[in-house]
């Protein structure tokens, strides 16, 4: 059996980048020539924050389509990112495809795209490319937007995606419940662009059908219940041990790696990791709180703090809390999340509950204090503290903030928990055995590969 070139498509943001990098290095070990797409304004980042000595990551090509916006336009305004790269992207794409496959020898088989990215589908099937499906987040929520006809059926939602009523919803036993108001489309920020993105989501729903496989970014044990509802969907993470995993992610910023020689000084399980992806603002008043809440726990901390994570905070503020907390404190724009998660030191994750953090802090059998920010994370809260019970909320006082003291005693009460530390460590040995020959994961992602490699 041959194995074949693979284009790869993600959706253009960070946490949707991420796994699929990690899914092009696996199949790379098996063989696959990878195609990797990102949009001309993320493959410049792409480029700018890669080590220098991994510009040539083997086996895999790196290019770039236009996303259909001005350099200054605002990409986390999601509305506004998918009405531009609708209306752009599938020209490019038919046209790389093409331009790839008149060079001869190397043509294009397969067509892995992000499941948020499902309109390319058309244009593979057009061009006899064969169509493989990635759902990035939680299976719970992919079955949240496979079963949106039917929650339009039921008077559940309005045809815009908008909820008739406030409820709780709950899809099958063992999937996190969660009130109609946080329905994930319904949560991205500035609802003037949620008509698009419900769009958007719809198309994606019905181009799904053209799929021959979908491989979801999570494993069976901690999702069993969304795989009762849809169970031809494959989980196959996951892919790589944490600790062992330091090939090239495709990251828009450029980690700072230092922080793993300071964990190291660190006594074992002692240090809080804060990191809120690659999204999460935070005020001003936000911000200062949780420093000096942080600082309240007395336990070394290590913070990443994006360079837009929070603006109008003055660098004398910064420099002055820096050098007061010398001892305990470290903050970097970007770190190499899944070396620090694997990382002896660390104690515990203050997470927004993105996805990839949620499963890579699980499966490095951390626990979680969950402060989610927008679209899925309130649905990966529910699972880590209803159904995994693997963490606690944060949770904001009336004036919507999360006080100093609040930090510092969610801190303690976490650490000192004795459930969740054992709930932690079962599911970290979950995650472990589907690393292995025998696990779900492991047979699911060679049914994929076999899939691929075939005629
Ligand atoms: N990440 C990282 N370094 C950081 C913060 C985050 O490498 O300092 C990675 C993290 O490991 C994860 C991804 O960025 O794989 C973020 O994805 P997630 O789904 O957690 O959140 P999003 O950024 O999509 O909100």
């Amino acid at each position: 059996m041959a194995s074949a070139h693979v284009m790869i498509l993600p959706f253009p943001y960070q946490g949707h980048v991420t796994p699929l990098m990690e899914l092009s290095h696996s199949l790379v070990e098996h063989g696959f020539k990878i195609t990797f797409i990102n949009t001309e304004f993320n493959h410049a980042r792409v480029l700018q924050a890669l080590p220098k000595e991994e510009n040539n990551l083997k086996g895999i090509d790196l290019v770039s389509i236009p996303d259909g916006l001005c350099p200054s336009e605002d990409r986390n305004d999601l509305g506004l990112l998918a009405e531009g790269f609708t209306k752009v992207m599938p020209g490019h794409l038919e046209e790389l495809i093409r331009e790839i496959n008149k060079k001869g020898e190397d043509k294009i088989k397969w067509l892995i795209a992000d499941q948020n990215m499902a309109w390319s589908f058309a244009i593979a099937k057009k061009m006899g490319v064969r169509i493989a499906c990635f759902w990035p987040a939680s299976t719970a929520c992919l079955a949240i937007i496979r079963l949106i006809p039917k929650l339009i059926e039921d008077g559940i939602l309005d045809e815009k995606g908008w909820p008739r009523r406030d409820e709780m919803l709950q899809f099958a036993p063992k999937m996190p419940s969660f009130p109609t108001s946080q329905i994930p489309w319904n949560q991205i920020g500035d609802p003037r662009g949620q008509p698009t993105i419900f769009k958007l989501i719809t198309d994606n729903n019905k181009y799904m059908e053209l799929a021959e496989v979908t491989v979801c970014n999570s494993f069976y044990e901690i999702e069993s219940g969304a795989y009762t509802l849809f169970p031809n969907l494959l989980p196959i993470k996951p892919l790589l041990p944490d600790s062992k995993f330091n090939k090239p992610l495709g990251l828009f910023w450029p980690e700072d790696s230092t922080c793993l020689d300071w964990l190291d000084q660190q006594s074992p399980k002692s240090v809080v990791y804060i990191a809120f992806g690659s999204f999460t603002k935070f005020s001003e008043v936000q911000f200062k709180e949780l420093a000096h809440g942080l600082v309240l726990t007395g336990r070394p901390f290590l913070w990443v703090v994006r360079p837009d994570f929070i603006t109008g905070l003055s660098k004398e503020w910064v420099d002055e809390f820096l050098e007061a907390n010398k001892e305990k404190c470290r903050i970097v724009s970007w770190a190499p999340q899944q070396q620090v998660l694997a990382h002896e030191s660390v104690a515990c994750f203050m997470s927004h509950c993105g996805w990839n953090s949620t499963l890579e802090g699980l499966r490095n059998g951390l626990p979680f204090l969950c402060w989610p920010y927008f679209t899925d994370q309130f649905l990966n809260q529910s699972y880590i503290c209803n159904v995994w019970r693997n963490g606690l909320k944060m949770e904001a006082d009336e004036s919507g903030i999360v006080s100093r003291e609040r930090v510092r005693d969610r801190v303690e009460e976490l650490l000192t928990h004795e459930e969740i530390a054992k709930k932690v460590q079962e599911l970290k040995e979950l995650a472990a055995g589907n690393l292995s020959i025998g696990g779900t994961s492991y047979q699911n992602f060679k049914r994929f590969v076999n899939l691929m490699m075939g005629e």
